[in-house]
Parts: structure tokens; C-alpha cells; sequence
């Protein structure tokens, strides 16, 4: 994608700070840095987004979140850690090629996602599990 700006860090055409590199994906500073050590998991290949990745591209994005967080908690030493990945602009994607947060936290550092739930009875979890399940068979 021409004007991807992921995409251009994947070509090494705009400067990143990169952290892991392999075949499918890349790993990079975020230029926000919500908290210290904060973390991008890239696709290669443009994906728009998880709807996009074959599961080859899920595979690799899953490893290399496992590796990279695993080495973000041994140097920053965090309390926690959130795994953040946004697919479209109602879930508050800005950039619109796969990528996922991984994001150091501790208490009290501000970041918020609120969290609305709406508890309803067993009988409607059982009615929206069927219909995804209808789609999985
Ligand atoms: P999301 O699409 O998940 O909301 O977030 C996109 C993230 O990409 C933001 O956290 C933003 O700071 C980061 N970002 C946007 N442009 C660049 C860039 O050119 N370089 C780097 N390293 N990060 C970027
Ligand atoms: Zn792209």
C-alpha cells in the first residue's frame, strides 16, 4: 500500500525504531509511548486488520507478541501488561495495518478503557453464542 505509513516502515522508507524482525512480522517503538517500553507487533504484508490476516500472518503476530512481551517485562520490570488491538475506526483504529500495543502499565498510569457491561441473562449469552458457533461449524 502506497500510502501506508506502516508499510513504509516495513520498506524502511520512514525511520523507526525497531526492536524484532522476521519473515511476517516487525516489532517497533511506539512514537507515543504511552508508558516506557510500549511496544508495536507489525504485520510485513499489508493487512488492513485481524479481519485481513491469513493465518499464517496470526500465527507469526502471536509468537512474536509472546517473544517481544516476554523481553519488554525483563527490561521495564512492569506491573502489568495490556495487549491492545484496535480493528476499525469504531474500536479506535488510527492506523489502519495490523499491529498490536503491547503496552507496559502501572498502577495508577492513567490509561483508561472504559468498560461498560450490561450483564444479561444466561439465555441471551446462549443466544449470541449459537450464532457465532453456526459460523465456526
Ligand atoms: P491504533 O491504530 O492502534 O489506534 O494506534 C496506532 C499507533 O501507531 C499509535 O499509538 C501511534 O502512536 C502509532 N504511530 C502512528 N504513526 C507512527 C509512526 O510513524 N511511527 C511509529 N513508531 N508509531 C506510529
Ligand atoms: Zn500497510
Amino acid at each position: 500500500m502506497t500510502d501506508c505509513v506502516f508499510c513504509k516502515i516495513v520498506a524502511g522508507q520512514i525511520p523507526s525504531t525497531k526492536v524484532h524482525e522476521d519473515q511476517h512480522t516487525l516489532a517497533f517503538m511506539d512514537i507515543g509511548q504511552v508508558n516506557p517500553g510500549h511496544v508495536l507487533v507489525a504485520v510485513k504484508r499489508h493487512a488492513a486488520n485481524l479481519f485481513e490476516l491469513d493465518a499464517e500472518q496470526a500465527e507469526a503476530a502471536a509468537r512474536t507478541c509472546h517473544r517481544v512481551a516476554q523481553a519488554i517485562r525483563e527490561a521495564f520490570a512492569p506491573e502489568g501488561l495490556s495487549v491492545y488491538q484496535a480493528n476499525g475506526r469504531a474500536a479506535g483504529q488510527t492506523v489502519y495495518h495490523y499491529h498490536v500495543h503491547l503496552l507496559p502499565r502501572h498502577a495508577g498510569d492513567g490509561m483508561e478503557l472504559t468498560w461498560p457491561v450490561k450483564n444479561p441473562p444466561r439465555e441471551t449469552l446462549a443466544g449470541y453464542a449459537e450464532k457465532i458457533k453456526a459460523r465456526l461449524a
